[in-house]
């Protein structure tokens, strides 16, 4: 047979290319696209994602291409232009080679999605509580737990609830309002984990939504009162803390490993440097760095004249500190 329209052989009246020339065999429907003005993420199969606009487009485009079911496609390009697309679709009908090409409109939405919005009303369901036992937090530990927070909230960019509401400083503490719970819970974990020290949770009802009561939790994190560096009397023996997620530390003069709690005695500020300008098994001649004061520590046997040495002073008397930290 040949094809009635250009006849070329053909299997049947009207070959693939004349069909395809006066059918459409690939047809657009109307393609939306959703985004957030905000954070820029598109609504994709009723889910808020972090993806690019293209493929955003892509997404809509699968579910409003309509080909002929006889069209096998092997091949599809995309190409955009602000909101304007174009599709090119290669493969066979009825065993020949075919190449389609359709233009069509993108319709763009601005809508904030769920986590703008719920950001924006003030929404939270944790507290983060930063605190630290029989001391203030120090700057640092503050800067640390941000980035953490910072860290875990980026870990789960698509999570809706994921985002920090507000960050209130008070006299005793730091307290992060998070929109979720799991994240709350997870950001007070790796806090802990950090530093050491105790989570406390407790809830509060906030409201009833459908028959039920919402509550409102809160993660209190108390820090542990001594800090890597700082000296502690622990079991009547000085201590100089050198894990305090572990509760370890190193015993003074003694210098052995040991377990470690109590109170912190000397802070790590209070450390002074020194070198050693006389050596003997019991006493060591300390000359401070920073005052040219000539003190005598107790020796830990394990120094040499000219060594700069740590050192702190406790109830009148100078202690050396191990060289290795
Ligand atoms: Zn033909
Ligand atoms: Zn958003």
């Amino acid at each position: 047979m040949r094809c009635a329209l250009c006849g070329r052989e053909s299997d049947r009246s009207l070959c693939a290319r004349c069909y395809a020339e006066r059918n459409s065999i690939v047809e657009v429907g109307k393609v939306r696209v959703e985004t957030c003005p905000r954070c820029g993420f598109y609504r994709v199969g009723g889910r808020w994602r972090d993806i690019s606009y293209n493929s955003a487009v892509e997404e809509s485009l699968r579910k409003s291409l309509v080909v002929h079911p006889e069209f096998e496609v092997k091949e599809v390009e995309l190409f955009l232009n602000g909101d304007r697309g174009y599709v090119k679709l290669k493969g066979k009908l009825w065993g020949e080679e075919l190449e389609q090409f359709c233009e069509f409109k993108i319709y763009i939405k601005k809508i904030l999605c769920e986590r703008c919005s719920r950001e924006a009303g003030g929404y939270y369901e944790s507290i983060v509580q930063l605190r630290a036992k029989n001391r203030k937090l120090s700057r640092e530990e503050i800067e640390i737990t941000n980035s953490i927070v910072v860290e875990v909230i980026n870990g789960e960019r698509e999570n809706m609830k994921a985002f920090l509401t507000k960050v209130v400083e008070r006299k005793e503490g730091v307290d992060y309002y998070i929109g979720s719970r799991d994240i709350g819970r997870k950001i007070s974990r790796k806090i802990a984990e950090r530093f050491g020290g105790t989570i406390t949770e407790s809830k509060k009802i906030c409201g009833r939504k459908d028959g039920r009561d919402v509550f409102r939790f809160t993660y209190s994190v108390r820090l542990p009162e001594y800090r890597k560096g700082d000296i502690v009397k622990y079991k009547d023996r000085l201590v100089y803390i050198t894990n305090p997620r572990l509760g370890r530390g190193i015993s003074i003069p003694e210098m052995n490993s040991v377990s470690a709690g109590g109170r912190v005695v000397v802070k790590r500020e209070e450390i002074e440097e020194g070198i050693a300008v006389n050596v003997d098994d019991y006493a060591a001649e300390i000359i401070k760095t920073e005052s040219g004061e000539t003190v005598v520590a107790e020796s830990t046997g394990n120094i040499k004249v000219g060594d700069t040495v740590n050192l702190f002073k406790y109830k009148g008397k100078y202690y050396l500190i191990p060289k290795l930290i």
